[in-house]
Parts: C-alpha cells; sequence; structure tokens
C-alpha cells in the first residue's frame, strides 16, 4: 500500500522535466516548428450549417470548401438513408446499417447523433478531434438537434449557421429541381421543414438564400469575422466583425415575420 503511493508521488515529480524537454524542441527556430507552433496556438472552429432539406446548404458548403481547401475540413457523417444515385460513399457519406449505427452510438463513437427524417444520422468524433487539434475549421451538415448537443459539447468552439430559403414556394422548387428524392420523401422533408423552422433563434448567424452568389459571399464573411474574433480573442471591433454584427441585427425583424410565413405555407 506504502509502496503504490510512493510510485505515485515519483510520477508526479517526474512531469515537470518531460514538460520542459517538449518545450525547448517545439522552439526550435526553423519553419516547419514555426507552422506547428502557430498550429498548436489556433484551434480550429467548428462551423455548423443547418436549414430545412431543400434551403441550399449542401451546395453552400461544397462552395466553401472548394474555396478554401487548406484550412476548412468537411466532417463527413454516417447515416442509415439509402445513398442517392449522385452520391459517393466517404466522400458525401458513411452509409451504414442500423446495426452499426447502434453499436457507434452506444460505444460513443459519435459527437453527436439525431434521428432525422425516419433516418439515424450521426458524426464521428475522431476526425473532427484530429482537424481541430490541427488548427483546421470543420463544417458541419448537421440538423438542429445535432447543433444542440455540438453546444452541449463545446459551445466557444461553435459558429453555427441557420440556412433560409426565401419562400415555400421556392423550397418545393428546390427540392423537386434536384430530383434525387421521390415525391413521399419530398413530402416528408416538407413536413418536417415546419419542426426545423421553430429552431432558428438557436442559431448564432440566419442566411437567407435568395440569391446563391449572394448568400455564399455573406457565409465567407461570417467565418472571416469569426476567425477574426478568435484571433484577436474576443475583440468587438475588426472591419470583419463589424460587417458580420451588422448583418446579425439588420436581419432580425424581418426574419421573424419570414419564418412565420414560411411555417404558414408549408
Ligand atoms: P440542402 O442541402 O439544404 O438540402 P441543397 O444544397 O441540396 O439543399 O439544394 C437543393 C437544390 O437547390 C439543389 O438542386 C441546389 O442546386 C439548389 N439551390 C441551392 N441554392 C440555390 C439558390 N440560391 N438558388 C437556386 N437554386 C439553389
Ligand atoms: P440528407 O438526407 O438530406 O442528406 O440530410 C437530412 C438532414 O440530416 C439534414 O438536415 C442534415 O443536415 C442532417 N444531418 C446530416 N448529417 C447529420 C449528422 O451527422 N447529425 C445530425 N444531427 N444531422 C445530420
Amino acid at each position: 500500500m506504502k509502496r503504490a503511493k510512493k510510485k505515485k508521488v515519483a510520477r508526479r515529480r517526474a512531469k515537470p522535466a518531460k514538460a520542459k524537454r517538449v518545450k525547448k524542441k517545439v522552439s526550435a527556430r526553423t519553419p516547419r516548428a514555426k507552422n506547428r507552433q502557430a498550429a498548436q496556438r489556433r484551434r480550429g472552429l467548428m462551423f455548423v450549417l443547418s436549414s430545412p432539406s431543400g434551403a441550399g446548404k449542401t451546395t453552400l458548403t461544397r462552395m466553401l470548401l472548394e474555396d478554401e481547401r487548406k484550412n476548412v475540413e468537411l466532417s463527413i457523417s454516417v447515416t442509415t438513408r439509402e445513398k442517392r444515385a449522385s452520391e459517393i460513399e466517404g466522400r458525401h457519406y458513411y452509409f451504414i446499417d442500423r446495426k452499426k449505427f447502434d453499436d457507434m452510438v452506444k460505444s460513443g463513437e459519435l459527437l453527436e447523433w439525431a434521428e432525422v427524417h425516419g433516418n439515424g444520422y450521426g458524426t464521428p468524433k475522431k476526425p473532427v478531434e484530429q482537424f481541430l487539434r490541427a488548427g483546421k475549421d470543420v463544417i458541419f451538415d448537421i440538423d438542429w438537434q445535432g447543433t444542440l448537443q455540438l453546444y452541449n459539447a463545446a459551445r466557444r468552439d461553435v459558429v453555427s449557421v441557420f440556412v433560409l430559403p426565401p419562400s415555400s414556394q421556392e423550397l418545393r422548387v428546390r427540392l423537386a429541381r434536384r430530383a434525387e428524392d421521390n415525391q413521399e420523401v419530398i413530402d416528408r422533408r416538407l413536413r418536417n421543414a415546419i419542426e426545423e423552422l421553430e429552431h432558428w433563434r438557436e442559431y448564432d448567424y440566419i442566411l437567407v438564400n435568395d440569391d446563391l452568389d449572394r448568400a455564399y459571399r455573406a457565409l465567407k464573411s461570417i467565418l472571416a469575422a469569426e476567425r477574426q474574433r478568435r484571433a484577436s480573442r474576443g475583440a468587438k471591433s475588426g472591419t470583419e466583425i463589424e460587417a458580420a454584427e451588422k448583418m446579425r441585427r439588420d436581419a432580425q425583424p424581418r426574419l421573424a415575420d419570414l419564418v412565420k410565413k414560411l411555417q404558414s405555407e408549408l
């Protein structure tokens, strides 16, 4: 018993020496060491996009990934839903069966998970942690239930954006034009949109996806503002930050009316 106690003390004393050695190595002035230091200083942020199905979050996500290949990574979810014709395993989703999904939930492999439109969806934890540690921003295309779980896990690392369609008619048109789901699935998604819309106030930013290029520019400036905020440790000023704040304030009264209208028409 006594010996075990002694060992514990010895281990505790040994720690500072190890920490000192690591510090010395990182402070080397080679370009590689400097890059490593920069990555260690900046932990990536979790950039969440949610919307009623068909509003355009996948399109916006893909545009951002194209543009920011070096700095942004996509979190690829697992799902039990059927693969669409255009989808690629491991690029859009990992398509798994219900048993595997339940096992992943049980073993804690998912950072968050939810039942959406009758299927299981979830975010594998490991890749997200690796990207964030390497200083990359991670983009998530998840629903409101998943967003709330990320808030609970790491609110300060999360920036959330809710994408709205400009009208219910346009939402119907987009779902039909995507032409990847049958009518029954489309109808179910439209019904679920009413519930998804209930949660818009829980998001940091709201983006109306009318003109795609305009919406994309707004999305980019939100990301730039949040990066600037983090780089300057919570600063409330800065060109990008001020532009994003204005976008948030100006939008509020108009948005509540738009959401009400969408819900009544769906
Ligand atoms: P979500 O991921 O939210 O379900 P998608 O990104 O798949 O939605 O978009 C649904 C459909 O709407 C796609 O066919 C897409 O090309 C189209 N779309 C997206 N944004 C716009 C926009 N601003 N204007 C017109 N069509 C759009
Ligand atoms: P879809 O079947 O159209 O690809 O996605 C349906 C819904 O599931 C969308 O709202 C999408 O954001 C959400 N979703 C996709 N992956 C995840 C995930 O890993 N977790 C959660 N909570 N929702 C997800």
